[in-house]
C-alpha cells in the first residue's frame, strides 16, 4: 500500500512538472510575439509621407524665386590656351557657351573637353578687321577671297570642331560690314544647320540684316564684359547685362578666357542665380 502511494505521489509531481514546462514555453512565445509586436511599432512610427515631406522642402524654396531674366553667356577665344584659366572656365555653373578658334594648338582638345563638361560650343571664327587682322591664317575670311574660298573656309571650321553648334565672330570689324562676305557666311550656316551670333565688333554690321534674310537662326551681343582687364569693371558689366535680362527678359553678354574675368563669375554667377537670374546655352536664345 505504502508503494503504490509512492508511486502516486510520483505520478502527481511529474504531471506537474510538465504542466508546469507547459506553462513557462507558452509564457516565453507569447513573450516573443510581443517583442516582435514592439519592434514593428518602432519601425510604423517613421512615417515614410514624413520623409518625403522633409526631402521636398529644399526644393520647393528654390523654385519660388520668380525668374528675372534669362541671361546668354559667351566665352570667347578659347584655343590658345589649356591651362589652369582654361581649366576653370569648366567648373562654372550654369549652361554657358564656349567660343574656340578653329586650328589653335588646343582648340581640338578644349572644344571635347568643353562638351564633355556640359558646355555648348561654337566656332569663333577669325574675320577681316579694319586696320591689322593678325594670326589664323589658315581660317580667318578675308574681303579680297574668292567665293569658294571663304566657303571652304567656314566648312572646315565647322569641321575641325564637331562640337560646334553655331557660329560667331572673332573681330570682323570689316567682315561683317561686307555684304558679300555676309552673305557666303550665311548659305555655309544654313547648309550646315547652324546659328549665328553678331559679336557686334562694328556698329555698321550686317550680320543681322543679312542672317533674317536668309532664316539663318541668329542674335546679336549686348554686353562685352572685360573690354577692360578689372575685375570691378568686369563685376559692373555683368551687373549691366542682368539689368538688360531683366528689361528685354533675354540679354547675351560676351567675355573672354582671362583669369580676371574668371574670378569674377567664380564669385558672381551663384549669386546672379540666387537673385532668379537665368543662364541658357544661346543656341535657345536665337530666332
Ligand atoms: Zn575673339
Amino acid at each position: 500500500m505504502q508503494q503504490d502511494y509512492k508511486t502516486l505521489i510520483i505520478y502527481v509531481l511529474t504531471l506537474f512538472v510538465v504542466v508546469l514546462l507547459i506553462v513557462l514555453k507558452k509564457q516565453q512565445d507569447h513573450l516573443e510575439e510581443l517583442r516582435d509586436e514592439v519592434v514593428e511599432t518602432e519601425v510604423n512610427t517613421i512615417d515614410p509621407d514624413t520623409l518625403n515631406q522633409q526631402s521636398d522642402e529644399e526644393p520647393s524654396k528654390i523654385t519660388q524665386v520668380p525668374i528675372r531674366g534669362v541671361i546668354g553667356l559667351i566665352i570667347d577665344d578659347f584655343g590658345y590656351r589649356n591651362d589652369h584659366v582654361s581649366n576653370g572656365f569648366l567648373k562654372l555653373p550654369g549652361k554657358l557657351t564656349y567660343a574656340i578658334i578653329p586650328g589653335h594648338d588646343h582648340s581640338q582638345l578644349f572644344s571635347k573637353k568643353a562638351y564633355d563638361a556640359g558646355y555648348e560650343i561654337i566656332v569663333h571664327m577669325p574675320m577681316e578687321n579694319i586696320g591689322n587682322t593678325y594670326g589664323e591664317e589658315e581660317y580667318v575670311l578675308m574681303s579680297y577671297f574668292q567665293d569658294d574660298e571663304i566657303r571652304n573656309r567656314i566648312r572646315s571650321a565647322f569641321e575641325n570642331l564637331p562640337e560646334s553648334v553655331g557660329l560667331n565672330n572673332h573681330q570682323g570689324s570689316r567682315g561683317t560690314a561686307d555684304p558679300r562676305v555676309m552673305t557666303l557666311l550665311a548659305g555655309v550656316i544654313k547648309e550646315k544647320k547652324k546659328f549665328f551670333i553678331d559679336s557686334r565688333t562694328a556698329s555698321n554690321s550686317l550680320a543681322e540684316t543679312t542672317m533674317r534674310k536668309y532664316n539663318v537662326p541668329t542674335n546679336k551681343r549686348n554686353i562685352f564684359l572685360d573690354n577692360e582687364l578689372d575685375e570691378q569693371k568686369i563685376k559692373t558689366q555683368l551687373l549691366k547685362l542682368a539689368d538688360v535680362a531683366e528689361d528685354k527678359g533675354i540679354a547675351i553678354g560676351i567675355g573672354h578666357v582671362k583669369p580676371q574675368t574668371l574670378s569674377v563669375l567664380e564669385k558672381e554667377l551663384p549669386i546672379l542665380e540666387e537673385k532668379g537670374f537665368r543662364f541658357e546655352f544661346v543656341s535657345k536664345l536665337v530666332y
